[in-house]
């Protein structure tokens, strides 16, 4: 096995930077760092809503929290405004926060189902902090917050921001186009990324962070790609930035339309607008003319289409190659799950970093906690899609399309009986499973009766205190514009 001494990039987006800057950090003293990267081809230039894991990836980079939010035009984010998404009147927002207070027995949210049917519960949202201030926009954060928040930034200033930073701790950068791929005669590992200009960059571990292209997990290394189309048909996305025309929000949203679902992300200086389509079900043209027909503000840039295809690589890491992010796969942007699973891959990969050479073993470990994880984030967006209330073919389509075995045996579970759980590797909490199933409008059957054995009362007077205490938090709380310009 080749000691690993000298690690190569290959790519410079939002997953190669951040690669490069964990790396620089945690393991810098030890491993040479190169990344290649082409300006002329550039950035996917999207993916700009985060989760909240992406400030403890931050803590490890030593990221100062002022500092990156002056430097990447961010806004802070206590969950996403899915519109439209049971019934095109209906809103309900997925946020960050935990739902009232749950036992041991059970959760929360079988307490509020009894409070709702003795007609004494508030809506469900009313007993989390987070889905309150992101409601009344309003938020405050920091080392001490008590909120559970994420972040918006500027993606193209994101990247800049890292590679200062890396630039800083010592990283080389390559700049030019790759041209091919070289692999070793004998042992058919990747030797060396040959540059256009006919320059070698050698190393003994490469990271493929070439987005959609994959030049070196499936160029060169042919590893196959499982596809998810038959769940999640959308294919398309058009992206376009607009002038802010108010104050930002502290949440992401997800409005639906005939046949997918437009975002808006609200950054301190612009918006970043897209609209995801299936193009079986949507022209390019009239997805175009809807998103330029509903952003708000002046465009900034032209409308940009990206064309993706939902599925995971069969292996992230394939010999001494690691694909990342976008080369790895992708599901679509539904729940900003993409950043996340880059950060994630990179703390697997610097758990089991390969210093006395590539291991089957430890390549095997990082595919298998990979596939887990983003198959849970597969059914958690596909259930977003498939309960819906919505007449359009797209929609019906989805109702009643087949469902992966797993999302349809939770689904089973919740309907029967309010059970929701998060399996070991899985992102998503209870509580997010919790609200997405209910404001999709998947009204379980019964729930525990634990709440049924309380005294006379007590379940009413326990939901209003908490209620109480909820709404009194957000008062005390600036609002989110007024945190950033402050900030
Ligand atoms: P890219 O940004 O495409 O970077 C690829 C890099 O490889 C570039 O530097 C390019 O120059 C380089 N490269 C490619 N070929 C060559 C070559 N031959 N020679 C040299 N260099 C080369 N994620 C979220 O978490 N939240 C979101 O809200 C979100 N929204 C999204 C919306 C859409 C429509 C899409 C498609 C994705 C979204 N994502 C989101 C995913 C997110 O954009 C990506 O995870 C993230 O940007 C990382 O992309 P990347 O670095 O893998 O690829």
């Amino acid at each position: 096995m080749t000691r690993v001494r000298r690690v190569v990039i290959a790519g410079g987006g939002t997953a190669g930077w951040l690669a490069a800057a964990i790396l620089t950090k945690q393991v810098g003293a030890m491993v040479e760092v190169t990344l290649v990267e082409s300006e002329e081809i550039g950035t996917v230039g999207v993916g700009e809503s985060t989760i909240p894991t992406v400030r403890a990836f931050h803590a490890l980079l030593g990221i100062d929290e002022r500092e990156f939010v002056r430097a990447t035009g961010a806004s802070f984010k206590l969950g996403i405004s899915f519109e439209g998404w049971s019934r095109e009147a209906e809103r309900y927002m997925h946020s960050f926060g935990k739902l009232g207070h749950s036992t041991w027995m059970a959760d929360f949210h079988h307490f509020w189902l009894e409070g709702r049917a003795q007609g004494v519960a508030d809506e469900l949202g009313a007993y989390c902090v987070e889905h309150e201030a992101a409601r009344g926009e309003r938020f405050a954060g920091g080392q001490d917050a008590a909120l559970n928040y994420a972040y918006h930034f500027d993606a193209g200033r994101y990247a800049r921001y890292l590679r200062e930073r890396c630039e800083a701790d010592g990283l080389t950068r390559v700049e030019g186009k790759i041209a091919r791929v070289e692999r070793d005669g004998e042992s058919g590992d990747i030797a060396a990324l040959i540059m256009e200009d006919g320059a070698r960059v050698e190393g003994d571990l490469f990271l493929d962070c070439t987005g959609f292209r994959a030049l070196l997990i499936g160029d060169a290394l042919g590893v196959g790609y499982e596809d998810w189309r038959e769940w999640l048909p959308t294919d398309r996305a058009i992206a376009v930035q607009t002038t802010a025309t108010g104050p930002a929000v502290p949440y992401t949203r997800a409005i639906a339309h005939d046949a997918g679902w437009q975002w808006r992300i609200p950054l301190q200086h612009r918006l970043g607008n897209g609209i995801v389509y299936a193009s079986d079900y949507l022209s390019e043209d009239e997805a175009r003319a809807r998103l330029l027909s509903t952003v708000t503000g002046e465009t900034l840039i032209e409308p940009r289409t990206i064309r993706f295809r939902t599925g995971r690589r069969v292996k992230a890491w394939e010999r001494n190659c690691v694909a990342l992010s976008l080369a790895g796969g992708f599901v679509e942007p539904l729940e900003s799950t993409s950043i996340h699973l880059i950060m994630i891959a990179l703390t697997r990969l610097l758990q089991l970093f390969p210093f006395d050479g590539v291991s089957e073993a430890a390549a095997a470990r990082f595919n298998d906690m990979a596939q887990r994880e983003v198959e849970g984030v597969r059914d958690f967006i596909i259930l977003h899609y498939t309960l819906n209330q919505r007449d359009e073919p797209f929609w019906r389509r989805m109702r009643d399309m087949p469902l992966p075995d797993s999302l349809a045996t939770r689904i089973a579970l919740f309907r029967e009986s309010a059970q929701a759980f998060q399996a070991s590797d899985e992102l998503f909490t209870v509580t997010s499973w919790v609200q997405v199933m209910l404001g999709q409008r998947l009204m379980p059957d019964t729930h525990n009766r634990l709440a049924r054995m309380m005294p006379p009362g007590r379940l009413q007077q326990t939901l209003g205190q908490l209620a109480g205490q909820v709404a009194g938090a957000v008062r005390g709380l600036p609002v989110h514009q007024a945190y950033l310009d402050r900030m």
